[in-house]
């Protein structure tokens, strides 16, 4: 038997372990709890292998310095190791467990997993009075130290890419395997289209049909099943009409995607194969089949991945560290955009619920534990891809889409998805060329089902775009166009122009009856600076562009000692600026919402100095385009490389347009479709009770909202044309908590 065990004055020590699946993010928020802890003075220990570290002991248990986590925040998987131990399944692996944790002094977790690492959490956080009690009863442990330690206090983090764990919406590790699933579905359409052919894409999710659906809709696929609605028997006859029938409006491939724990009504299981042989004998369709499998789980984390799960790491160690002996830690993860707390095992009880309430047939209850916008995606899923039977009447309201402002990825996805739901809903929909230039010339052609093919994933605006609001001189010229093609409702997407532009036209109105129409806008820039909307579509695909530009940027400088300023778009908006930084690993951000003095430039060569000195190899700064007018991106490398005193030399990159570019990301393309969903059902809702009130929706909380046009000067600073209130401004903290400045 080892010697009694003594540790009863130790500083605050806390441990972090990483278990069960790994999901991709993990490190980001390995890296954010270790810097936050270390800010405050704690001690941290990572636990290697998960549980098993800390029944192994000695190496499974390594104390943490800042730089140890440091270059880990691009990497997929988890740096210290994950594990299924079934060592600690059992008390005797526990108690050794609680053994070597106190050695250390270590009575403070955070655990990041699956709900089964968290109830194991829980199990160990109950039994840890009594564990101790064993371990003084057989000798191992002094009284002395189990009275110092009496209580396990700890937090969980979510890792999972399944997106499973009901009370939060967002797992570290789901945006991810989103991208690659949708990466994946991009590819294979291209392919399939040309031999039109049919693929069944199988994806991860054994209780949970997230993934499924949400690549479904991104990827604009014809079919879907997920585990909490299974089909009703004669699944496979509709699902063949429904596929033939995508074929007979245009279509030149199917797709059908099928989360891995789909069955049927009677729990049989539902493989990729079933589907594809269904498909085979039914349309003798050339059908294949894909099974993504452990790809989803690989790769560089997205930016969504690394700054949420960098600000869920840091809530964490701010959780543990201020915990009160004897309470109970929560699970920290996301709702509705914002950090939240649930009861451990309440939220892991919940989340067992689901497949108990799929086996005992009752579907709908385990779509409620989805969360309400599941099922209404589940529905907006069956609209976009059901090739409508409505065949516009001759009443039917024609509704016009105009783009107005810069191009933001995802524009051309919400077309697609206007055009579809607009259609199925019974609607015209008529595009609009190139802005209000494009309008005043007529250039304006009513669009069919099969015109948006291969919209949803491409980059760009196919219907053109232009930043023209419209002068007076036009608004005649505009009047006459809405008039002549008989436009009845408007779906304005774009930035702040198309705002400007729309309420321009609501104030017109009393002079030009063509305006008496109702206007809803959709907010669509990569500046992420519209009021009403916490996020607009594009602001995530440019904000991915800037994460893997900084990836590229660290990666050329690895050889060197180098420091970077990098400048993002944005206009006055610092949204990529700070987001960016906080997800590319950036030791500073300039923004234009927090001014620079020359002070602060002052104190940051001296840092900078006295760091490389210490031995840093990199620095990376991220600065807004408008942050200052004066302290450019020029003047600062001028300021770094002035006082470099040879220590490292200094390079700038621009990003650039490229932020506008690019494919948009799964996210962008899911805030499309939900977007327009709604404004078109307001503009529905508004042509029925005749009303030609103007509004702007977007996503606040998790919720999609309205907001009329004439608030917007309430809601924003028109001098540098960005929300009063921007939420993300929060994050500086987490920044400030991450970020290398005084611990040299
Ligand atoms: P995930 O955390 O991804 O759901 P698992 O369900 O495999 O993955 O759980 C990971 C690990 O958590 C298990 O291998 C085990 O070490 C621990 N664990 C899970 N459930 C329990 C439990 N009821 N009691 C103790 N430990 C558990």
């Amino acid at each position: 038997m080892s010697a009694v065990l003594t540790n009863v004055d130790s500083p605050v020590r806390m441990g972090i372990l990483t278990s069960g699946g790994d999901a991709q993010g993990m490190n980001a928020a390995v890296r954010a709890v270790t810097r936050t802890a270390l800010k405050t003075g704690a001690e941290v220990y990572a636990i290697y292998e998960g549980y098993q570290g800390m029944i192994d002991g000695g190496d499974g248990i390594r104390r943490l310095d800042w730089d140890d986590v440091g270059s880990i925040l691009h990497k997929g998987g988890t740096v210290i190791g994950t594990f299924r131990s079934t060592d600690f399944r059992e008390r005797s692996g526990r108690l050794r467990a609680a053994r070597n944790l106190l050695a250390i002094g270590i009575d403070r977790l955070v655990v990041i997993g699956g709900d089964g690492s968290l109830s194991g959490l829980d199990v160990f956080r109950e039994e840890w009075p009594s564990l101790l009690a064993d371990l003084v009863a057989s000798g191992e442990l002094d009284q002395a130290t189990a009275d110092a330690h009496p209580h396990l206090m700890f937090a969980g983090l979510v890792g999972s890419i399944d997106n499973d764990l009901v009370g939060t919406d967002m797992t570290i590790g789901a945006d991810t395997a989103l991208h690659r699933i949708v990466d994946a579905v991009d590819a294979l359409v291209s392919t399939a289209a040309s031999h039109h052919r049919c693929f069944v894409v199988e994806v991860m999710g054994r209780h949970c049909g997230y993934l499924a659906l949400m690549s479904a809709i991104a990827g604009a696929c014809d079919y879907v099943l997920v585990p909490e609605q299974p089909p009703e028997e004669g699944w496979e006859q509709r699902m063949c009409t429904e596929l033939a029938r995508g074929r007979s409006a245009g279509r030149r491939h199917s797709i059908v995607v099928v989360a891995e724990g789909a069955t049927d009504r009677q729990g049989r299981p539902i493989t990729a194969q079933d589907i594809a042989d269904v498909i085979q004998r039914t349309l003798h369709e050339d059908t294949r089949v894909t099974i993504l499998g452990h790809i989803q789980r690989g790769g560089t984390p997205s930016a969504y991945d690394r700054w949420a799960s960098t600000w869920l790491g840091y809530e964490a160690a701010q959780e543990v560290l201020t915990a009160t002996p004897g309470q109970t830690g929560p699970v920290i993860g996301f709702r509705g955009n914002r950090v939240t707390r649930v009861p451990l095992m309440e939220a892991v009880a919940a989340t067992r619920r689901v497949p108990s309430l799929i086996a005992e047939g009752r579907y709908d209850e385990a779509m409620d534990l989805r969360g309400p916008s599941f099922a209404r995606d589940m529905e907006t899923f069956r609209e976009l891809s059901e090739p409508s039977r409505v065949e516009p009447g001759s009443d039917a309201k024609r509704i016009g889409i105009i783009h107005v402002g810069g191009l933001a990825p995802g524009m051309n996805a919400a077309d697609w998805a206007a055009v579809r739901l607009g259609i199925s809903r019974g609607m015209t929909m008529v595009g609009i060329r190139n802005g209000f230039p494009g309008l005043i010339e007529g250039d304006v052609v009513d669009l069919g089902w099969s015109d948006v093919e291969g919209w949803a994933d491409s980059g760009g605006c196919d219907l053109g775009i232009r930043r023209t609001v419209p002068t007076v001189e036009m608004l005649y010229g505009v009047s006459r166009q809405l008039e002549s093609h008989r436009i009845d409702a408007l779906l304005v997407t774009g930035g702040w122009n198309a705002y400007q532009a729309a309420h321009l036209l609501h104030r017109e109105r009393d002079r030009y009856p063509a305006f008496r129409i109702p206007i809803v806008c959709v907010p669509a820039t990569i500046d992420n600076n519209l009021p009403g909307s916490e996020l607009a579509i594009g602001a995530d695909t440019a904000l991915n562009t800037v994460v893997d530009a900084i990836d590229r940027i660290k990666l050329s400088a690895s050889a060197t000692t180098r420091s970077f300023v990098v400048e993002t778009m944005g206009r006055y908006c610092g949204y990529l600026a700070l987001m960016g930084g906080l997800a590319g690993g950036a030791e500073r951000v300039y923004l234009h919402e927090t001014p620079t003095h020359l002070s602060d430039l002052a104190a940051d060569v001296a840092w900078l100095q006295k760091s490389f000195a210490a031995g840093r190899r990199l620095f990376l700064a991220v600065r807004n385009e408008r942050a200052s007018e004066n302290y450019t991106t020029d003047f600062l490398a001028a300021l770094l490389n002035e006082e470099a005193q040879g220590r490292y030399d200094v390079r700038t990159q621009v990003i650039g347009h490229v932020q506008q570019g690019g494919t948009p990301t799964p996210f962008d393309r899911l805030l499309a479709v939900r977007l327009v969903s709604y404004a078109l059902r307001e503009l529905e809702t508004r042509l029925t009770s005749g009303s030609d009130e103007s509004s702007y929706v977007g996503l606040v909380r998790s919720a999609v909202r309205s907001s009329p046009l004439s608030h917007m000067a309430e809601e924003v600073d028109p001098t540098y044309r960005r929300p009063r209130q921007q939420w993300w401004m929060d994050l500086r903290a987490v920044l400030a908590a991450v970020s290398d400045s005084d611990l040299v």
